[in-house]
């Protein structure tokens, strides 16, 4: 009896966008430790503060949104923001109190294991995140259709000289927020459609626009992250257009938190863009942040800036058009081409090394790193170093 060969298994791995594919952009080995082990990393700061952020912007605008829907007048900007030992023991602590919200989120991580780094970064989400509600809660939550919304969609992988182990790739992620003609009724005075207007002067009829927050600075130009930030947009809006309650998405927003209350890498980066000329956002010439941009040295205050100035810093429209998607989509599928060739090379060679060599050039993420001890190239090290062949056991 002749035997049929067994067929190769159909594999179509799943990769979302901002955990695999950004992560990877990141750094490849970084990003081949975090995934290819069943253990959390041990200090994920900058997951932490993302999913701080936006567990506690979302709580705070659903609480917002209920008033409003049972007919109520949301509580007016600035909300409090109290510490939970205050609460406890005061019986004048308001249902909106954003520390509360903070609080919920931070515990809910925490039963997952993740944490801040330390007190400092714990107090600078709180007080991140009490700007952010305050000083975007206004203009935002006013044009919010729906939030955290999954996509989802299938690719083909692009040819490689390796032997891949899949034809297609699934990709997912969550937008944070919908707006539509909501954007179109907003008040004049409201900056985020300022902005959108800005950029797209002639909105049609009915549109979305997507909104996705970071917690990180406004990268500047001519750095991986700003590119990688369009692409991220444009590709959830292919994945959004795809569903069948969808509009035309004509915009994405990506809201820089940390612009909101810049500290210090924020200032640096921003007069390294100024001195360089690779920031898009600068003060006006002449003004009172232009002259606290330019005077600031390390250790100076920054409250002085003005909240247009901020939320200007903070708020990055991206036009969305068939030719930017595609250009996105194409290189995303590249991505994954060659995390794909990186599976094949540890599955070939053994060595995770040599198959995930470190290519993060952001030196914050490499002082965050858990495998920075042994890992033969953080950033800062020459490109060109060589790493050791494994040796025979
Ligand atoms: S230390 Fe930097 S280069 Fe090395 S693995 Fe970590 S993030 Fe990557």
């Amino acid at each position: 009896m002749e035997l049929e060969i067994k067929r190769p298994e159909h594999i179509v791995p799943s990769y979302s966008l901002t955990g695999d594919l950004l992560s990877y952009l990141r750094c490849r080995l970084q990003y081949r430790y975090h995934n290819g082990s069943a253990l959390p990393p041990s200090r994920p700061v900058q997951l932490w503060f993302g999913e701080f952020l936006h567990g506690t912007l979302e709580m705070a605008y659903r609480f917002w949104d209920e008033l409003r829907q049972k007919g109520q007048q949301p509580p007016n900007f600035p909300w409090p923001c109290t510490q939970r030992e205050w609460r406890q023991n005061s019986p004048n602590w308001k249902a909106h109190d954003i520390g509360k919200f903070a609080d919920i989120v931070e515990n809910a991580l925490r039963q997952q294991g993740k944490q801040a780094r330390s007190t400092a970064a714990r107090d600078s989400a709180y007080r991140r995140v009490e700007v952010a509600v305050n000083e975007l809660g206004p203009h935002l939550f006013p044009l919010i259709a729906s939030t955290e919304r999954k996509v989802i969609g299938t690719r083909p992988v692009p040819p490689s000289g390796k032997e891949l182990r899949c034809d297609n790739y699934e990709v997912h992620g969550v937008i944070d927020v919908l707006t539509h003609v909501t954007l179109s009724k907003a008040s004049d005075d409201n900056l985020i459609r300022q902005c959108v207007l800005q950029v797209c002067p002639n909105l049609p009829e009915t549109f979305e626009v997507i909104v996705d927050y970071k917690g990180a600075r406004r990268p500047l130009t001519d750095e991986p992250y700003w590119e990688q930030g369009d692409w991220q947009i444009q590709t959830y809006a292919w994945l959004r257009e795809r569903q069948p309650d969808a509009l035309r998405v004509v915009a994405g927003i990506l809201i820089y938190i940390n612009e909101l209350t810049p500290g210090v890498t924020e200032m640096q980066a921003l007069r390294r863009g100024l001195s360089h000329g690779s920031t898009d956002m600068m003060p006006d010439t002449g003004s009172q942040d232009d002259q606290i941009v330019r005077m600031w040295r390390e250790g100076m205050d920054t409250s002085q800036l003005s909240l247009a100035f901020r939320l200007r810093r903070a708020i990055r429209v991206i036009q969305i058009s068939p030719k930017s998607i595609d250009h996105a989509l194409a290189s995303f599928d590249d991505v994954v081409r060659q995390v794909e060739e990186d599976v094949v090379a540890e599955a070939t060679d053994r060595n995770i090394l040599q198959a995930w060599a470190p290519n993060c050039q952001d030196e914050a993420t490499c002082v965050a790193c858990d495998f920075r001890h042994f890992c033969p190239r953080p950033a800062g090290v020459p490109a060109d170093y060589k790493i050791k062949a494994p040796t025979a056991p």
